[in-house]
């Protein structure tokens, strides 16, 4: 018998190696020491406000996710982003953090999962009875601003490195798209880099592309596209937030979207630094909102998962009130539940989209 409170949670998205890197977080400590440890410094906002590591994230039944690496050129558009001056040494940063990932699955912390059988295994792994304290997390690599790639050849060298899905782009203009706050269609390397990923098999992630590149992805990409993490305009109105229309077409596309967690993309008029999940009254409920939006414009609970992006550069300041570490995502089952879901449809959030779309994408 499997306990119901160890249903999977799938979370397609987490920066866990830039956490590990460039945050200098062990991330196989508890959060609470995490917490400890950057008491006093001051270099990067949100410091000892973090809220993932991989104990916490067991604990909750987050037993499977989509792990990024990242690593974008510098660029005179705002961008909260550090950049680097040259293709190459983001190049070079992500291999770092893809080093990081494979040390830990060297400790038996995490799984790397490419394929349809690794898959099946990893999902067994976890439905088995027994604590979840020693399971490995499972995580399907994905490339969050495509940069980094300095040639076709690298293309595929990732691929063969158990890459799985790319974002073109992130904040601002990219090497080969423009992203969030940005604007402007895909330039010619762009499009090619759309053609690679679909012979070799990639997944594209419309996250962070602009509207004008989401139109001429969709377009020239015929491969799987889910978003893995985004919100919804009409709620809270933003380019970073899908349109009506963007979602009805991710939806005949068979595209999961994964909700995100961050605070500004759940309240109109969020300032960062000043604006406290206390003032806003934000609360995990809200996000329930856009999972509810996103499923009455598709007609069913068959296109939304969790995408959290709780590790991406904010931490407690900047979450629901009634989340203290990313554990606290399984609340959303009560919270869904509440709103009027079915249990499959509650479970078809928590993991079962994800899951059918990579088993229809690794068929
Ligand atoms: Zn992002």
């Amino acid at each position: 018998m499997s306990a119901p409170e160890r249903e999977l949670i799938f979370d397609a998205h987490l920066d866990l190696a830039m956490n590990a890197l460039e945050w200098n977080r062990d991330l196989t400590r508890p959060v609470a020491e995490l917490r400890e440890r950057e008491q006093g410094k001051t270099d990067k906002p949100a410091r000892g406000n973090g809220t993932v590591s991989l104990p916490e994230m067991r604990r909750g039944g987050i037993g499977i996710c989509v792990a990024t690496l990242i690593a974008r050129i510098e660029h005179n558009a705002y961008s909260p982003v550090f950049g680097w001056r040259s293709p190459a040494q983001a190049w070079a940063q992500t291999q770092g953090q893809a080093a990081w990932y494979q040390a830990m699955k060297e400790a038996g912390e995490m799984v790397q999962i490419t394929d349809a059988v690794g898959l099946e295994k990893h999902l067994q792994l976890w439905a088995a009875p027994g604590p979840a304290e020693k399971l490995p997390i499972g995580f399907i690599l994905s490339l969050e601003g495509a940069d980094s790639i300095l040639s076709p050849q690298h293309l595929e060298r990732s691929y063969a490195q158990g890459l799985r899905a790319i974002g073109p782009a992130h904040y601002g203009p990219g090497v080969y798209a423009n992203g969030t706050d940005a604007t402007g269609g895909l330039n010619e390397r762009g499009r090619e880099l759309l053609k690679e990923m679909d012979r070799l098999g990639f997944i594209l992630d419309a996250t962070h592309l602009c509207d004008e590149c989401f139109w001429e992805a969709l377009d020239i990409f015929s491969g799987p596209v889910w978003a893995s993490h985004q919100n919804c305009r009409t709620l809270v109105p933003h380019m970073r937030q899908f349109s009506d229309e963007q979602i009805k077409a991710l939806v005949a596309r068979g595209a999961v979207i994964g909700v995100a967690l961050d605070a500004w993309m759940m309240v109109t008029g969020w300032v960062r630094g000043k604006t406290t999940p206390e003032s806003a009254g934000l609360k995990l409920e809200r996000l329930v909102d856009h999972i509810d939006h996103i499923c009455q414009i598709a007609g069913d609970a068959a296109h939304v998962g969790l995408g959290s992006d709780l590790d991406g550069a904010f931490g407690k300041e900047q979450t629901p009130m009634d989340l203290d570490t990313i554990a606290d995502v399984a609340k959303l089952r009560q919270l869904l539940a509440e709103r009027g879901y079915q249990p499959k449809d509650v479970a078809a959030f928590c993991h079962g989209n994800f899951i059918n779309f990579l088993k229809r994408a690794w068929e």
